[in-house]
């Protein structure tokens, strides 16, 4: 029988360049992807908002997404025959959360700021042109990436120890802080891990008894729990970072390439496992 092929893809320092924010290196990949009718689902720390137009640039706008670090997917009207419990309507498409609201974690750190004073700054802190500053986006993307619906990126100003107090107080008090790229995420217990065995399920449910094949793609310790999660992983090597540590050993390729142009060539050799030639 056929398989059922699954691409779950963190974005920044993966599928788009650390610094240029750009995935031209990985067009060949993600044309391979399309034409194979590959689902290419990505996987972000972003909001919906910024994700919305890189799934239509990249063509896979018929796809779920995993937004906010796995607080939501979002998954297009008739994706799925069976239906999503607990769907929320959102624009086209229908929601799943897994986290409650950012404006949660927003109060959490008001209060921490007393005993964090001058340490850290969130998105929400820094407004549309902080964010610019530190994240590089132009105007119109900082607007994007501040509409956040589950959960706030802090930038730490301390020292490392300090670090580790500051994550202790959010975890003592129900948050769950991950570590990406750039920036500390506060937030929900989710991750991208359960999101991918979600999407899984779902997926499965609607092929019954169709053998499923997914690899999940990252660069950071965000995306540690979907590359543990998924069948194989592909750590994507990264400019300012090592890989991140997995418990796991089988079925994990590490890149050669940074970001996009190693997304594409671990893309290009996992599809060569199945010659490629599989889809919908
Ligand atoms: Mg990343």
């Amino acid at each position: 029988m056929t398989p059922r092929l699954l691409v779950f893809t963190d974005l920044d320092g993966s599928l788009l360049d650390h610094f240029t924010y750009r995935w031209d290196a990985a067009a060949e990949a993600v044309s391979r992807l399309r034409s194979g009718h590959i689902p290419l689902i990505l996987a972000s720390s972003k909001t919906l908002a910024e994700m919305q137009p890189l799934r239509e640039a990249l063509g896979a706008s018929r796809y779920p997404m995993i937004v906010e670090n796995g607080a939501a997917v979002v998954v297009p009207r008739g994706t799925f025959t069976v239906p999503l419990a607990n769907a929320l309507p959102c624009n086209d498409e229908e929601e799943v959360r897994f986290a409650p609201p950012r404006s949660r974690w927003l109060a959490l750190l008001a209060l921490l700021a007393a005993d964090f004073p001058d340490e850290f700054a969130g998105f929400d802190a820094l407004g549309v042109a902080g964010i610019q500053a530190v994240t590089g986006l132009d105007a119109a993307s900082a607007a994007l990436a501040a509409r956040r619906e589950f959960s706030e990126p802090v930038q730490w100003l301390g020292t490392p120890a300090r670090r580790e107090q500051f994550v202790a107080a959010l975890e003592a008090a129900g948050a769950r802080v991950q570590q990406g790229g750039r920036f500390l995420t506060v937030a929900g217990n989710c991750d991208k891990g359960q999101a991918l065995c979600y999407l899984r399920c779902a997926y499965q449910r609607e092929l019954p008894g169709r053998p499923i094949h997914d690899i999940a793609i990252g660069d950071s310790g965000n995306d540690v729990p979907m590359l543990e999660a998924a069948e194989s992983a592909l750590l994507v090597r990264s400019p300012t970072h090592g890989f991140p540590a997995l418990a796991r050993s089988a079925g994990v390729r590490r890149s050669h390439g940074l970001g996009p142009e190693g997304w594409s060539e671990g893309v290009l050799a996992w599809l060569q496992e199945y010659h490629t030639t599989v889809g919908d």
